[in-house]
């Protein structure tokens, strides 16, 4: 595996590679989520393309940047393992020079849930991915529909901006007992891990509820109850899968969505309705 720390080292290593050119974004602390998207990639790909980069612009000030987990070493040895040609790994300076002023506006999609919750969150995320896409000339992007809004919100980017590459979503890796693998998952305490789960499985509840007849505002009641107690929701919804608005009933395609603290850390999950 060759590894760019700059943009002109980048260009120049993919002006070379064998198309088609895969490639997975990310910010590190990788785990088998992550892991999974590359393997997808290297399976559809000539050759496959990873970035590792903590993105500044997606993070408020009141967040957790600083502490974001990183792992440079234990990443590296990882994407190599699973078959990553080429790995970029910039530093911020050197994606955000001091007169860097340029942003992706991702209009209503943007401003609701995630958007609503974390302002400027995906106007942050589409500025880094086109800034990406741009160095890197994939043909194929992928991404991880753990993030279900990120899917949506890029996926409108690359068709609204007619940017030319295909859009790939991997389905969420999840630990056994039903947790979404999410490199935040190591804030949690041990008390905290055993209660996450329960994110999950009222994301279930609200399926199963609503497959059964029940009205969405029935199911999602029900489903509060299956939070455990050190689980604080921030919104747990039916959207439709492309534009991210509320509905009512589970017509395909849709996500059932939730997001919920555990003391300081945030989980998000979802179900995908097809
Ligand atoms: P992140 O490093 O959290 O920005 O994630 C990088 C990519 O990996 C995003 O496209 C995520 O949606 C994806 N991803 C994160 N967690 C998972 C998971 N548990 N399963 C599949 N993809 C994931």
């Amino acid at each position: 595996m060759q590894i760019a720390s700059t943009i002109s080292q980048a260009r120049a290593l993919f002006d070379v590679l064998p198309r088609p050119l895969g490639f997975v974004p990310t910010m590190g602390a990788l785990h088998e989520g992550h892991l999974a998207l590359v393997r997808r990639a290297r399976a559809d790909s000539v050759a496959v393309a990873a970035s590792v980069f903590v993105n500044p612009l997606q993070f408020a000030p009141s967040e957790d940047y600083t502490r974001y987990p990183r792992d440079a070493q234990g990443d590296q040895a990882k994407l190599a393992q699973a078959g990553v040609d080429v790995l970029f790994a910039p530093s911020p300076a050197s994606m955000y020079p001091p007169d860097f002023s340029t942003s992706i506006d991702t209009g209503p999609i943007g401003d609701v849930f995630e958007g609503a919750i974390r302002p400027g969150h995906f106007r942050g995320v589409a500025t880094v991915v086109s800034k990406l896409v741009n160095i890197v000339r994939p043909d194929a992007l992928y991404l991880g529909q753990k993030d279900a809004q990120q899917t949506a919100v890029l996926r409108r980017m690359v068709r609204d901006l007619e940017i030319p590459i295909n859009v790939v979503i991997v389905q969420t890796e999840r630990e056994a007992d039903g947790l979404a693998m999410s490199s935040r998952n190591a804030y949690l305490s041990p008390e905290q891990r055993e209660a996450a789960p329960s994110l999950h499985h009222a994301l279930q509840a609200v399926r199963l509820a609503m497959a059964g007849g029940r009205s969405k505002a029935d199911a999602i009641a029900a489903a509060r109850a299956r939070l455990h107690p050190l689980a604080q929701l921030d919104y747990i919804d039916v959207v439709d899968a492309n534009t991210f608005n509320p509905i009512e009933t589970l017509s395909p395609p849709a996500f059932v969505i939730g997001a919920a603290r555990f003391g300081t850390t945030r989980l998000l999950d979802n179900l995908w309705i097809e």
